[in-house]
């Protein structure tokens, strides 16, 4: 049991055909929620903090609940910056004791983002801390992350991109989103897994990422809805294309709306069964429990991670 880097996990995850969920955290039930299912799974897990998180909660909080969550469950856990948006932010992590960052300089111009990435790379290299960066627009709203159309990677490049920063693992395009609402309603969903199979041929061994890969749960989205939600045109990345994924060069799965969804759904579902309910414990646990269930589930169909930790 440690706070380990990702890149041991990475290896037996590419090698196995498997992925690691990464989940954000904001919260103590959060962390108790995502860590209890990988502790029933037997499961590593990958646990990120976006910037919201870091002004929300604190990188100091933050880090002491996952160094008690690594000493309740026993389980490998990585602690990664989500979108760190510039060196002051990596530093400011790598400085609480965080083992991963991701330094995202898809918005900058290519050359500009391979001169930031390799800076970062070289500043946290030297720490033992591992990076991920990015390359191509994901579609959607994250925290601070908005962009309104997807430009897919382009293999070539990220070969080169890979070669010349030392990155290492890399997110890229192929039509997963960021956000709640993936598709439009009338739309078919559609990874590009010619661009991933391309980016595997050409990088053998490389660890690929994915963000903005929650699957929406109809269900969930409804139990929102019924108990006062306005939640409108959700919808997801189907489950048998994140399991195809998580069996080929993908070695890291970003789901955070599935948990933001799990944990409002339980909440508005305990105040509208009862309203005389005003115990935090009670709608916070239940949320807790919800949130174990999905990781549970998503380490089943998605991961395969089961049994990663022996
Ligand atoms: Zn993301």
């Amino acid at each position: 049991m440690a706070l380990v880097t990702t890149k041991e996990m990475f290896k037996k995850a590419y090698e196995g055909g498997y992925a690691i969920g990464a989940f954000n955290i904001n919260d103590m039930e959060i962390i108790q929620g995502i860590v209890n299912g990988a502790k029933a799974k037997n499961s590593p897990v990958i646990l990120q903090c976006s910037t919201g998180a870091l002004k929300y909660a604190g990188a100091k909080y933050l880090k002491a609940m996952v160094d008690a969550a690594i000493e309740e469950t026993g389980l490998d856990i990585a602690l990664h910056l989500d979108h760190g948006p510039n060196i002051e932010a990596v530093k400011e992590v790598i400085d609480a004791g965080f083992t991963s960052v991701m330094f995202d300089g898809s918005h900058y111009e290519y050359e500009e983002n391979v001169r930031l990435t390799k800076e970062v790379v070289d500043y946290a290299h030297a720490r033992g801390v591992v990076v991920e960066a990015e390359l191509g627009v994901l579609a959607g709203v994250e925290d601070d992350v908005v962009a309104d159309s997807h430009i897919y990677t382009d293999p070539e490049q990220a070969v080169d991109f890979v070669n010349r920063t030392g990155v290492d693992s890399l997110a890229i395009a192929i039509g997963t989103s960021h956000g709640a609402v993936k598709f439009p309603p009338d739309a078919k969903p559609e990874l590009k897994f010619d661009i991933l199979e391309e980016i595997q041929r050409k990088l053998p061994g490389f660890p690929i990422v994915l963000h903005g890969a929650s699957a929406v749960d109809p269900q969930t989205v409804a139990t929102c809805n019924e108990f006062g939600g306005n939640i409108a045109n959700a919808k997801g990345i189907p489950v048998e294309m994140l399991r195809k994924a998580s069996s080929m060069a993908v070695c890291k799965i970003n789901m955070d709306t599935d948990i933001r969804l799990a944990m409002t759904a339980a909440i508005r579902k305990t105040f509208g069964e009862k309203p005389e309910v005003f115990d935090p414990r009670n709608y916070l646990g239940a949320a807790r429990t919800e949130i174990q269930k999905l990781v549970e589930s998503k380490i089943d169909t998605i991961l395969g991670s089961e049994n990663g930790m022996n």
